[in-house]
């Protein structure tokens, strides 16, 4: 059992089994989420609920966050009972939700002020790259904190990167989330002009998996429009979410990203008709709705 004691706020899809992983590992973890019913696994498997981020930052000297957007990450370290009302100095928090690169440098900035070193460390690998400990785990700060908190990372993931200073991991995240979303857009058009030309789409993606066209995309979500199964994966609202702050910072840097732009005016067509639910590889189903071609 390691002496380190562990913080993990927020456990949904993903929190929960990366925290579960640190108490596999044996570490003791104290744990707060919205909702006691989201506390209940990682409490059965060794767990030490707290009633807020407040209450976990006093036990703990590294406290990872893993919660939906920029506004409750903000929430749960600086809000009521947040992390800052609990802390120790010393102690580091390591953000690992997809989140905006400025508002986590500012609050790198809130917390250095407290005495506090903070890691933006988003992650890319699903609830099955969390489950199997194979994330992959882009990470952002100082590498002196960076190296304390390795062994920890090593656990939850498997290829680690530090990127750079505050923000820089959550810069990465944005960047894979451009060229994933705009790839998923491009398969889509190749796999409907295979078929609306009467060629098999089937065939055509086993063609291009040998070629330059080739990518985990083409590969993995190319297969998900021609079976028509949409089960996520990664749900659509989450791609939304993350393509809206893709924007947001080209904004706050006044550069223009239009294949982003549009990539994401796809992803809000397809939450906006109710499909948010769905993989983002769904898209498909709207491109095939615009030109009467059906893939499936
Ligand atoms: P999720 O299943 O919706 O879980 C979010 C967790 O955060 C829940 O435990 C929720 O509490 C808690 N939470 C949210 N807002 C909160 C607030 N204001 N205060 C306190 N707790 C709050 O989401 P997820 O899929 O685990 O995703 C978490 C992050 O990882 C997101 O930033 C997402 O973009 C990123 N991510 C997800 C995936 C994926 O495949 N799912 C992959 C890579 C990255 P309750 O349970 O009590 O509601």
């Amino acid at each position: 059992m390691s002496d380190i004691k562990l913080g993990f706020v927020g456990l949904g899809i993903m929190g929960r089994p990366m925290a579960i992983n640190l108490l596999k590992a044996g570490y003791r973890v104290w744990i707060h989420a919205r909702r006691a019913e989201s506390m209940t696994a990682v409490a059965d498997a060794g767990g030490t609920p707290c009633d807020s981020p407040a209450a976990v930052a006093a036990q703990a000297e590294i406290i990872f966050t893993m919660v939906s957007d920029t506004g409750d990450v903000e929430h749960v370290i600086t809000g009521d009972n947040g992390i800052l009302e609990g802390a120790h100095p010393n102690s580091i928090v390591v953000d690992m939700s997809t989140i905006s690169p400025s508002a986590t440098r500012a609050l790198a900035a809130r917390l250095a002020a407290r005495d506090l070193h903070m890691l933006d460390a988003p992650v890319s690998g699903g609830d099955k790259g969390a489950r199997d400990g194979t994330l992959s785990i882009m990470v952002g700060g100082k590498a002196d904190i960076f190296e304390r908190v390795r062994p920890l990372f090593e656990i939850m993931g498997k290829n680690i990167v530090h990127i750079g200073d505050h923000g820089a991991g959550q810069v990465t995240k944005a960047c894979n989330q451009v060229a994933i979303a705009q790839t998923i857009v491009a398969v889509g058009e190749a796999l409907l002009l295979a078929k609306a030309s009467g060629v098999d789409p089937a065939r055509v993606r086993q063609a291009l998996l040998g070629g330059f066209a080739n990518s985990r995309v083409l590969e993995v979500h190319g297969q998900r429009m021609l079976d028509g199964d949409y089960e996520p994966g990664f749900k659509a609202n989450l791609h939304k979410k993350d393509m809206r702050i893709v924007l947001e910072t080209a904004n706050e840097l006044g550069i223009a990203l239009p294949g982003a732009a549009v990539a994401t005016q796809w992803l809000n067509a397809l939450v906006g008709t109710g499909n948010g639910e769905l993989d983002s590889a769904a898209l498909s189903l709207l491109q095939q709705q615009m030109c009467d071609v059906k893939l499936h």
